[in-house]
């Protein structure tokens, strides 16, 4: 990034598409940064000139997202309904990544200096097993085949449902409320009978859900703040292996 882009903001990052006609920024709330979208030929000058006349639009969204909460020693993370504190115990000698769960803390001992990919990894995994069961337990309670449950990280859209019964969901929600990831459960599996928003469909959603009201005013509200959770600031992207 030049210097010029870095002045506006450090989290400006200028990203070169062959398919880009023109410039445009583009917010990326899940990595919290602005991409200076510029077509293949650009010119540099140009392009900072596009940043500079935009800088408040670039600096308001930014400041608009939630804080992150990048996965550090002590961050509190809620996991599965309850907070849980992380512990990361940082040792060369240990042989591989170990991660726990219990009531309270997520321990993690590592020889990795930057175990953050591991976490994740961690709790695709066990995202996959809680949504999965809860998908299964649901669909079996109105006997609806499921051919399958994908789990995705997706921005705006935390769950979906395919006319062939496959169910993909976010595995974000496993930073939500049980009430918020049941309902968003229910809502996708009650679409395997009905595929539209109609007052049935609302019914049955209602019967499949534990608090369907609260889950749903929840994901309105609160939804987006599930994107704050292991967010890898600008600070910490230098030397950050897979
Ligand atoms: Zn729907």
């Amino acid at each position: 990034m030049t210097n010029a882009l870095a002045l506006i903001s450090p989290q400006l990052q200028l990203k070169i598409s062959k398919r880009a006609r023109r410039m445009a920024l583009r917010l990326d709330s899940r990595n919290h940064i602005v991409n200076l979208v510029v077509p293949a030929r650009f010119s540099m000058k140009k392009a900072e000139t596009f940043a500079y006349e935009h800088r408040l639009w670039i600096r308001e969204k930014l400041a608009a997202l939630p804080a992150p909460i990048p996965f550090e020693e002590s961050a509190i993370i809620p996991i599965l309904g309850r907070n849980r504190k992380l512990a990361i115990t940082f040792h060369s000698s240990h042989k591989r990544t170990l991660i726990t769960l219990n009531d309270d803390n997520m321990s993690v001992t590592t020889n990795q200096e930057y175990p953050q990919s591991r976490i994740i990894r961690f709790l695709k995994n066990e995202a996959q097993e809680t949504l999965t069961n809860l998908v299964h337990e649901k669909a079996a309670l109105i006997e609806k085949p499921v051919k399958s449950v994908t789990l995705r990280d997706t921005k705006s859209r935390w769950g979906s449902c395919s006319p062939e019964g496959r169910i993909s969901l976010s595995w974000r929600l496993i930073f939500a409320p049980w009430e918020a990831m049941d309902y968003v459960v229910a809502h996708e599996v009650a679409h395997l009978v009905h595929m539209n928003h109609s007052k049935d469909f609302w019914h049955l959603c209602a019967q499949l859900s534990d608090d369907y009201p609260s889950g749903k005013k929840w994901m309105r509200q609160q939804g987006h703040t599930l994107m704050k959770y292991g967010v890898v600031t600008m600070a910490s992207t230098t030397d950050y292996p897979d």
